[in-house]
């Protein structure tokens, strides 16, 4: 395999100018260390190469009086090194209250340092609950565009309402992200919660897929090193509605697989086991995530673990339990894919012991109306033969001891209405879920909503097909769809949780138009999704529910 580094630099015509590198060696010379750097800074940031801000802004993790803000330097997106010089860079922050920042302006200077690909990372401070603030970057004299969020609530207050939406599943060569345009024009959210597949791994093929855009190199082969992580990760952001998606809302995220590789679990990759390099490549991979992403400073990356689970709390109406479904995985049990169930799936952990730990003292000790499960994959069950013995290992069935013990913990604790968001699937599923599925007559003890995917298998008939004929086995999912792209909008007050299936006619198109396919409710205390069968919901035939008028 060639030096991705090399290649990158033939693949755009562009080495680089040694003469330039080293001007700007001679400006850094007598700076402090990149440890002083974090604080504040008294020399002028030099220019830089070009405008630096072509992946745009974004914020993400609001608290209270928190919020953290991201950019990345990135003057060359697919140059080596992004076009940047081997040097830190001092960059200010600015936040107010206003877009013309002249209200309440706050301000403060991080480094952007070469060993964090130019990433920058800053955990806002002291700013009051619940309102809309302004933000952006000042390097090298240059100003980012103006991004937009929000803090969350004063914890324990009382909030009448919350609007968020969540997505997952954005294979960059599978199409546009028209859902994300219709989003940011349609939608006033409080948050975005992205649930994993941000990036996928494989090859991009040379004429871009389904965009039709050209690309070249190290794009065209599987990402393993930390470069071509980061450039995968430079092509993604590259998109104008995916930042303007950033720009426009806080989001919180968590990763499922395709951000390192398909299916892996914990410190075992998918194909080749045991397979040493993993654990590098897996290191990479987190290191280019944590680059990319509006994560607090505390997220940074040690060699062995990105901490990742993290709650968010929105008053007294929700708490999000974003949850890491991965990296402390034991390797599935009974084998990849759809395989007949073992007793492997009893014991094996999809959470590790000291996040599920974690998430049930979450649980236990909340106060919120709505406690939310924000993770990668399905958690309901999905019968894939009548008999109920064979399953898609890599979901929560191929982990279904530690389910059924999450769930009958949640139950007994008495959480106010749990629910799960999910992704990865590429469809929609609307699940009843239970502690014990072998017994018809068990509870429900929480809801289920699986968000289909943005881009990821593109328009027309995907798992329709393979999976519509299996719903019959599974009298809880209340609707499967299995060939629509797009976001899941939910609206929340006290008494009921809204959830509207927002689709896009199609990812070939940017700017295609986006209808609601289906809506649903849940009552407060009252587990379990019904379909909204008022007039001009258009109820879709794969519903459980029959919406015709008697
Ligand atoms: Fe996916
Ligand atoms: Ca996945």
């Amino acid at each position: 395999m060639p030096d991705p580094r090399e290649t990158l630099a033939d693949l755009h015509g562009r080495v680089m100018d040694r003469r330039r590198f080293l001007a700007w060696s001679g400006a850094l010379a007598g700076t402090a260390a990149y440890a002083q750097l974090r604080g504040d800074l008294a020399v002028a940031a030099p220019p830089l190469p070009g405008y630096p801000f072509t992946l745009g802004v974004a914020s993400g993790d609001p608290a209270p009086d928190t919020v953290s803000l991201w950019t990345r330097l990135v003057p060359e997106p697919f140059a080596k090194s992004g076009g940047m010089p081997n040097k830190p860079v001092a960059v200010t922050w600015q936040v107010a209250d206003d877009a013309g920042f002249t209200q309440n302006l706050r301000s403060g200077t991080v480094a952007a340092v070469p060993e964090l690909a130019h990433s920058v990372h800053a955990d806002v401070t002291g700013l009051q609950p619940g309102r809309e603030y302004h933000y952006r970057f000042i390097a090298g004299g240059v100003e980012s565009p103006t991004g937009h969020t929000k803090t969350a609530p004063a914890y324990g207050s009382h909030v009448d309402s919350l609007k968020f939406a969540f997505a997952s599943c954005q294979a960059w060569e599978d199409g546009f992200y028209s859902a994300y345009r219709r989003m940011v024009r349609n939608e006033d959210l409080d948050l975005v919660i992205h649930l994993g597949d941000y990036i996928y791994e494989g090859q991009v093929s040379p004429d871009g897929g389904r965009r039709n855009v050209k690309v070249s190199g190290v794009l065209r082969e599987e990402t393993r090193t930390l470069e071509s992580y980061r450039l995968r990760h430079t092509l993604y952001k590259t998109d104008p509605d995916l930042q303007e998606a950033h720009r426009r809302f806080p989001w919180a995220v968590t990763w499922d697989d395709h951000e390192v590789e398909n299916d892996y679990a914990g410190t075992t990759g998918a194909y080749f086991k045991p397979n040493e390099g993993f654990v590098n490549r897996r290191a990479a991979a987190y290191q280019a995530y944590y680059e990319h992403m509006p994560l607090r400073l505390s997220a940074e990356p040690t060699s062995t673990e990105l901490r990742l689970y993290r709650s968010l709390r929105y008053g007294d109406i929700a708490k999000f339990n974003v949850m890491d479904t991965r990296q402390y995985r034991d390797d599935q049990p009974c084998g990849d894919g759809e395989q007949f169930a073992c007793p492997g799936n009893e014991t094996a952990t999809k959470l590790g012991a000291a996040q599920l730990g974690w998430l049930l003292g979450e649980m236990s000790g909340s106060d919120a109306r709505w406690n939310v499960m924000a993770q990668g994959t399905m958690m309901g069950q999905l019968k894939h033969n009548e008999e109920g013995t064979y399953f898609w290992q890599d979901a929560w069935d191929g982990y279904s001891g530690e389910r059924s013990r999450i769930l009958s913990a949640i139950h007994q604790m008495g959480v106010s209405n749990p629910v799960s968001i999910a992704g990865d699937w590429h469809s929609t599923f609307v699940h009843d879920l239970k502690a014990d599925y072998a017994d018809a007559t068990a509870p429900v003890v929480a809801t289920e909503f699986v968000g289909t995917s943005i881009t990821s298998n593109g328009d027309g008939l995907v798992y329709g097909p393979y999976y519509a004929p299996m719903v019959p086995f599974n009298d809880h999912i209340k609707f499967f769809d299995g060939d629509r792209r797009g976001y899941v909008l939910c609206t929340l007050d006290h008494e009921v949780w809204q959830t509207e299936l927002r689709m896009v006619e199609n990812v070939a198109s940017p700017d295609a138009a986006e209808y609601t396919f289906a809506s649903f409710v849940v009552e407060n205390g009252q587990p379990g999704a019904q379909i909204n069968c008022s007039p001009g919901s258009n109820p879709p035939p794969l519903g459980r529910v029959d919406c015709t008028p008697v």
